[in-house]
């Protein structure tokens, strides 16, 4: 295997603003936030050489990995400052991310956002998910309790089961699908105007899709559950990073009051269509009508009827 499979070029193409609008890290968490949260301080250092083999590297845990790597160039990084690093291995080996990896430099102890990405990892599908553990995600899941179970979010790609069949850039390889919308509410990135809550009935409810903020109207549909938990309403068109989504859909979500989602009504979710409806819990959901941009959905309030 070459030493430098990909040049340093090629991950500042794939991770910071010099590769804005080619469909790589850059626009995902651009696109993702609404424009709130964007990598435009972020940079590439080159590719370094450790001081150990692979084997002795290979028996040492997570953190350690990361550490001898960020170790390997210190006065670099005590000059940047950065919030977090991203250490690329040029050989499969091992591929995370975590909020919190404590760092010390020049005698001072920081906690940083800390992602590895070994060579299965260059692409924007797994590290979209391995950064959003770095910016504190935690994974997600299907009703009731199947980790990695959502296959409709970045931070559930990509096992056994998923059902997301994920485009190829042609630039950077794998990509999508998109975050959820609780994850973007919980990012704070959809802002309370963009929200319609749905007490205990209501419809035909427009929601506008996920990716077309430029369409006005709420973002989500949310309706107060049980015990301070709640549910979502989001609609999913098959573009951009959905364009591994089988077709435009409806997606639900049960977000419990620790934070953590659940698609519902389960894993292996069906993408609901016009005129189809279905039961959540307590809820009862029936599409009107679906198009390019937006959804009209009826919350216990059958048949769904009216002025769309
Ligand atoms: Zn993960």
């Amino acid at each position: 295997m070459p030493d430098e499979p990909r040049s340093p070029e090629y991950f500042k193409q794939l991770f910071t603003s010099a590769g804005k609008g080619k469909g790589g890290l850059y626009d995902f968490w651009v696109q993702q936030s609404y424009g709130k949260l964007n990598l435009d301080l972020s940079t590439v250092q080159g590719w370094y050489t450790l001081p150990y083999t692979r084997a002795q590297e290979q028996q040492k845990d997570r953190l350690t990995k990361w550490t001898d790597c960020a170790k390997n160039f210190q006065k670099k990084l005590w000059q940047l400052n950065p919030n977090g690093i991203i250490v690329i291995w040029n050989d499969v080996f091992d591929t995370y991310g975590a909020s919190s990896y404590p760092l010390t430099l020049n005698g001072t102890q920081r906690n940083y956002m800390a992602v590895s990405l070994d060579r299965e990892g260059w692409h924007p599908a797994i590290a979209a998910q391995e950064m959003g553990h770095g910016y504190g995600l935690g994974h997600s899941f299907a009703y009731p309790d199947m980790e990695y179970g959502d296959s409709w979010d970045s931070m559930s790609s990509w096992t056994s089961g998923w059902f997301f069949n994920p485009p190829d850039d042609p630039d950077f390889g794998i990509k999508g699908p998109g975050l959820i919308a609780p994850t973007r509410m919980w990012m704070g990135w959809i802002t309370q105007d963009r929200i319609r809550e749905c007490s205990t009935a209501c419809g035909p409810a427009q929601v506008v899709g996920l990716d077309h903020p430029e369409v006005g109207g709420p973002l989500v549909i949310k309706i107060p559950g049980d015990g301070g938990a709640f549910y979502t309403i989001e609609y999913r068109t098959k573009e951009g990073w959905d364009q591994g989504m089988p077709g435009n859909s409806v997606v639900v979500h049960k977000v419990e009051p620790s934070g953590r989602s659940l698609l519902m009504p389960g894993w292996n979710a069906a993408l609901w269509r016009a005129g189809e409806s279905f039961q959540v819990d307590q809820l009862h959901i029936e599409l009107g009508r679906l198009d390019g941009n937006s959804a009209w959905v009826c919350v216990n309030l059958p048949p769904c009827t009216g002025t769309f």
